[in-house]
C-alpha cells in the first residue's frame, strides 16, 4: 500500500473527516487491521487565515509547499491539500515536491465524469466560485459550472469561515445552503458540488433533491485508490 501525504488543518473539522474516510475505504478493500498509512500535516489554521486576509498568497503558498515537503519527507507518494480553496496556490505546492500532488478539482471531474454530470452547482467560499484556478480545471474537463447569485456567495463565504471552519453547525444555515442548492438545481445543475470541505457537515444528501458531490468525499476517494494501486496500476 502506498502511502498518503495530507496537507490538513484547514480546517480540522475536514481533515478529520479525511482521515476517517480513508482509511474506512482502505479498511473496506483489504479488511482486518488494515488501516492507510498516512503522513499528515496539521496546520495552524489562523496562520493560513491570515494570509487569505492579507491577500498574501505567496507566504500561504510558502506554508503549504513546505507541509508538503515534511509529507514527502516522511514517504509520502503523493499529496493532497485537504481543502478546495487552498488549491488557489496548488502549482506553488506542486513545484516543491517530487512526488503527484492529487488535485481536488480532478477528483471531482473524475467523479462527475463516471456520473455522467455534465453541469455541475458549485458552492464554497468566494474565491472558489468566483475566480479561474478551480472553475476552469473543472471547465477544461468539459464540464459547465453553475455558481449561485452574489448574494449567496457573500452568504455562503460568510457561513463557511465565521460558521463551519470553527465547527458551528446552524439550522439557519442549512436551510440556505438547501436553498442554493435547491436553485441551482432549478438552473440546470446535473449535480451540486460542495466545494468547500467541511458543507458535508451542515448539508446531506437527503437534505435536497439534487445529487451533491461532496469535494472531501471525492478527494479522500482518490486517495484510497492511489494507495491502493499497485505498480501497474491495476485497481485491487
Ligand atoms: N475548507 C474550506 C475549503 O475547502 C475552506 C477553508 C480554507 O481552506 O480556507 O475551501
Amino acid at each position: 500500500m502506498r502511502t498518503l501525504g495530507l496537507v490538513g488543518g484547514m480546517s480540522w473539522y475536514s481533515t478529520s473527516e479525511y482521515y476517517r474516510v480513508i482509511n474506512e475505504g482502505v479498511q473496506r478493500a483489504r479488511g482486518g487491521h488494515t488501516s492507510a498509512r498516512i503522513a499528515l500535516q496539521s496546520l495552524d489554521f489562523s496562520e493560513i487565515r491570515d494570509c487569505q486576509r492579507a491577500g498574501d498568497w505567496q507566504r500561504a503558498g510558502a506554508l503549504l509547499g513546505e507541509a508538503a515537503q515534511r509529507c514527502e519527507a516522511a514517504g509520502a507518494e503523493t499529496v493532497l491539500i485537504c481543502t478546495n480553496l487552498m488549491h488557489k496556490v496548488a502549482p506553488a505546492v506542486a513545484q516543491r515536491i517530487g512526488v503527484p500532488l492529487l488535485h481536488i478539482a480532478d477528483a471531482i471531474a473524475d467523479q462527475a465524469e463516471a456520473e455522467g454530470w455534465r453541469t455541475l452547482g458549485l458552492i464554497g467560499t468566494q474565491w472558489v466560485m468566483e475566480e479561474d484556478f478551480y472553475t476552469e480545471r473543472l471547465r477544461e474537463r468539459g464540464l459547465q459550472v453553475l455558481v449561485p447569485e452574489q448574494v449567496d456567495r457573500v452568504e455562503a463565504d460568510r457561513v463557511i469561515f465565521d460558521e463551519l471552519t470553527q465547527g458551528v453547525v446552524r439550522e439557519g444555515s442549512r436551510a440556505a445552503f438547501v436553498r442554493m442548492v435547491t436553485e441551482l438545481g432549478n438552473r440546470g445543475a446535473d449535480a451540486v458540488v460542495l466545494g468547500c470541505t467541511e458543507i458535508e457537515l451542515l448539508v446531506r444528501p437527503s437534505d435536497v433533491a439534487v445529487p451533491l458531490l461532496d469535494s472531501m468525499r471525492a478527494h479522500a476517494e482518490a486517495a484510497v485508490t492511489f494507495a491502493l494501486r499497485d505498480i501497474e496500476g491495476v485497481n485491487p
